[in-house]
């Protein structure tokens, strides 16, 4: 049933171009649809009808012919339209001449007006599509009045009323169908914008929270890159003095043991004399203070190259590669008479402060640790013949004046 109703709403509604359909199914339609009404008007209705009913059955078969023409028209087969208007106009001839009456103008007339009255619906002009059919009606009715006896003026006014109500019917039908058709279209051409301006809007409220979240995340990332940057140098430093820790001594020793210079390794280990004094006669503070002075000392005077680390209390290494033992033992010495030049101030009236090193040197480092161990030693050496001195290796004591 339903693709019935589909099949004739294509022959009766005239569609916007765009909405045209233009598939065979609906030319097969409108063809046997036009095919179906000249059957009807060729087989014995026309003869067994008296000549009045026959001329009404005619004009509705002019009526759908005509609609019929005008929709296979639209399909593009212009050809095949033509045919069916010839057929239209000669079949309203033959029922004149099968009644034996002379009504040749009168459904040439009609089948003039029919057309006209459908290619005006085309239009969309409904009321001229009206006044067109009264002046049908009109025009026939004096038509056959002139000429077909038969048939009262009052008949044929009847039957004129009839044709213009059809043919408005059709019209206002078509209209009706039509504006459907378009507001259903239309409705879903403003849905489906509707549809995409959400969609659009939603697709850019994302694409900004992708990005704002993905803003966030690279400073997140960032920012936890530079905490364990952060962190790696303080996991390698000396909070108190701002030296190597003994952790990155160790790291840095294993490398220079690793690389080994021509001129060998240096290692030294210093110690503050009478650190343990310092605090007690003038507080941990200025003991700290000493601590920093030492430190600051160490770097001003160790080359770039050399590492410097405080490994205890008062206790320090200075790894010195590429370095001659006499060069290492000349470097001891300038810390030394550095660190007895220190002058903490108003904070430690009359503090001297002094330090002893034991320094030692190889060509070919094979273990760090031994190395220190050698040096501590030789520290060791420095301490128990009077301190503020240097000792390196052969047991040279070097002492400075110990004024
Ligand atoms: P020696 O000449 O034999 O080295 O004697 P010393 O007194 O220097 O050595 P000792 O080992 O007896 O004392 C070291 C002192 O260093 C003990 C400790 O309180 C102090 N000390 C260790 N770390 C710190 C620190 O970070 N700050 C301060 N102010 N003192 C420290
Ligand atoms: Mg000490
Ligand atoms: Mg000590």
């Amino acid at each position: 049933m339903r693709r019935v109703v589909a099949a004739v709403r294509r022959v009766l509604v005239v569609p916007e171009p765009d909405l045209v359909h233009r598939s065979r199914t609906s030319l097969v339609v409108s063809v046997g649809t036009g095919l179906g009404v000249l059957a009807l008007l060729l087989t014995p209705v026309v003869t067994v009808l008296p000549y009045a009913e026959a001329t009404v059955v005619t004009l509705l078969a002019a009526s759908a012919l005509s609609f019929t023409a005008a929709a296979v028209a639209r399909r593009g087969h212009l050809g095949i339209a033509t045919v069916i208007l010839i057929v239209q106009l000669l079949a309203v001839l033959v029922v004149p001449s099968v009644h034996g009456r002379d009504g040749s103008y009168s459904p040439l007339f009609m089948a003039v007006f029919v057309t006209i009255a459908g290619a005006l619906v085309r239009a969309r002009w409904v009321p001229v599509v009206l006044v067109a059919a009264i002046v049908e009606g009109v025009v026939l009715a004096r038509a056959l009045d002139w000429r077909l006896t038969a048939i009262t003026p009052d008949q044929l006014a009847v039957y004129c009323v009839a044709i213009a109500c059809v043919t408005a019917l059709t019209a206002v039908v078509q209209r009706a169908a039509m504006d459907s058709a378009l507001t259903s279209a239309v409705d879903q051409k403003v849905r489906a914008e509707e549809l995409a301006r959400h969609l659009a809007d939603v697709n850019k409220d994302l694409e900004s929270r992708v990005s704002a979240r993905t803003e966030e995340l690279e400073a997140a990332l960032s920012r936890s890159h530079e905490l364990a940057a952060q962190l790696r140098v303080l996991s390698r430093r000396d909070p108190l003095t701002g030296l190597n820790n003994r952790r990155a001594l160790d790291e840095a020793m294993l490398h220079l043991a690793a690389t080994p210079e021509p001129a060998g390794l240096a290692v030294a280990v210093l110690d503050i004399d009478d650190f343990k004094g310092v605090n007690d006669r003038f507080g941990h503070p200025v003991g700290d203070l000493v601590l920093r002075e030492v430190a600051r000392t160490l770097q001003t005077l160790s080359r770039s190259d050399d590492v410097v680390a405080r490994v205890g209390g008062e206790e320090f290494v200075v790894a010195m590669p590429s370095t001659s033992a006499e060069d290492a033992l000349a470097l001891c010495e300038r810390i030394r008479a550095g660190a007895a030049a220190l002058d903490v101030g108003s904070r430690a009236p009359g503090l001297a402060v002094t330090v002893s090193i034991g320094v030692t040197h190889v060509d070919r480092p094979t273990d760090p640790e031994e190395l220190v161990r050698v040096a501590d030693r030789l520290l060791y050496l420095a301490k128990v013949s009077g301190k503020n001195r240097v000792v390196a290796d052969g047991e040279q004591v070097r002492a400075a004046a110990r004024t």
